[in-house]
């Protein structure tokens, strides 16, 4: 094969169709702010962890929406419930007791 010194990425194309929404739904019974997220990165950029861990509230919606749930499971294991995302959401989403159901529904051990 030629090398042009680029590669095309992979399609990141979800099918919402094939994907489980079930545990997606309690999360929102539980924690209905879940759709208040506009994804602005407030809370990623406040994030001590992020950093170091790659931790983001935004992202962990976001691949939870989209059904990618061990992504997100991956990432949570960086957050130290310290709660300053919650201090800085414009949408006043109390992203610590999100992050805690989240663990609570997709079975990460937090507590
Ligand atoms: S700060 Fe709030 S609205 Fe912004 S991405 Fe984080 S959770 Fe969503
Ligand atoms: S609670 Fe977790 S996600 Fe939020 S700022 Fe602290 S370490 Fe980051």
């Amino acid at each position: 094969m030629m090398n042009f010194g680029f590669k095309i990425a992979p399609s990141a194309t979800i099918n919402l169709d094939n994907v489980d929404m079930e545990k997606f739904t309690l999360l929102h019974e539980m924690e209905p702010d879940v759709y208040k997220c506009m994804a602005c990165g407030s809370c990623s950029a406040t994030c001590p962890a992020g950093r170091f861990t790659g931790m983001s509230v935004r992202k962990v919606i976001l691949d939870l929406q989209r059904g990618r749930e061990k992504e997100a499971v991956r990432m949570l294991k960086g957050c130290m419930l310290c709660g300053k995302c919650s201090m800085v959401c414009p949408r006043g989403i109390n992203t610590r007791h999100l992050i805690l159901s989240v663990c609570r529904i997709y079975n990460e051990d937090k507590q």
